[in-house]
């Protein structure tokens, strides 16, 4: 039985927004990327992945975190007995600013309408912000990852969760004990919260 909350989603919506990001041309990022990258996998699980950008191999294939950094982020997913296919993965921004740098205010202001539009169809559990970048852009400007990482926070109608970006423990190994031990935490969490809400 489907409970009354639970969002059905209108696939040729989705469809249309996720052939928009394609598309698109709001910001000047469409003249330097590859391909866009609109995000991939679905919210069975109600856990959305929100990053900070594409890189490199994401520009050439048009999916979320397919690079090393991709390959961490999956094996934390089966860590808490999750498949890429139950979660939603995405970025803040769709395409690749070049070099990797960082986003620029007016291409995230362009972008951040489409990230919104997939949270309202998706109906997230829970928000997985990776890395400063997209806790920043999402949940509180002036606090670092290093001070929320292994939090929850609720803003507005949603519920979101802190931990660092996969490429950043890649590069710090050390820090990939601490996603795993922030990833069991989330993991019980929307496990709670979503048993809950289907049993409502
Ligand atoms: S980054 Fe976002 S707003 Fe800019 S062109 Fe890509 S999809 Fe459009």
């Amino acid at each position: 039985m489907t409970s009354p909350e639970a969002p059905v989603l209108d696939a040729a919506e989705w469809d249309d927004l996720q052939r928009d990001i394609v598309h698109c041309t709001r910001c000047g990022l469409c003249q330097t990327r590859t391909k866009s990258v609109p995000g991939q996998g679905t919210c069975a699980s109600g856990l959305m992945f929100v990053g900070e950008a594409p890189g490199g191999q994401e520009d050439v294939q048009g999916e979320a975190f397919v690079g090393p950094a991709g390959k961490l982020l999956t094996e934390l997913v089966h860590g808490i007995g999750l498949q890429r296919e139950d979660v939603f993965i995405t970025n803040i921004v769709k395409c690749r600013p070049p070099g990797n740098r960082n986003p620029h205010d007016v291409e995230i202001e362009k972008c951040l309408p489409y990230l919104r539009k997939q949270v309202r169809m998706l109906q997230p559990t829970v928000i997985c912000t990776l890395g400063n970048f997209a806790f920043k852009s999402l949940v509180q400007e002036d606090r670092s990852i290093s001070n929320v990482r292994g939090q929850f926070f609720r803003k507005g109608a949603y519920t979101f969760f802190a931990t660092y970006h996969p490429a950043f423990a890649i590069r710090n190994r050390e820090f990939i004990d601490v996603m795993k031990r922030d990833f069991a935490l989330l993991g019980q969490k929307v496990r709670s919260l979503h048993g809950n809400h289907h049993h409502a």
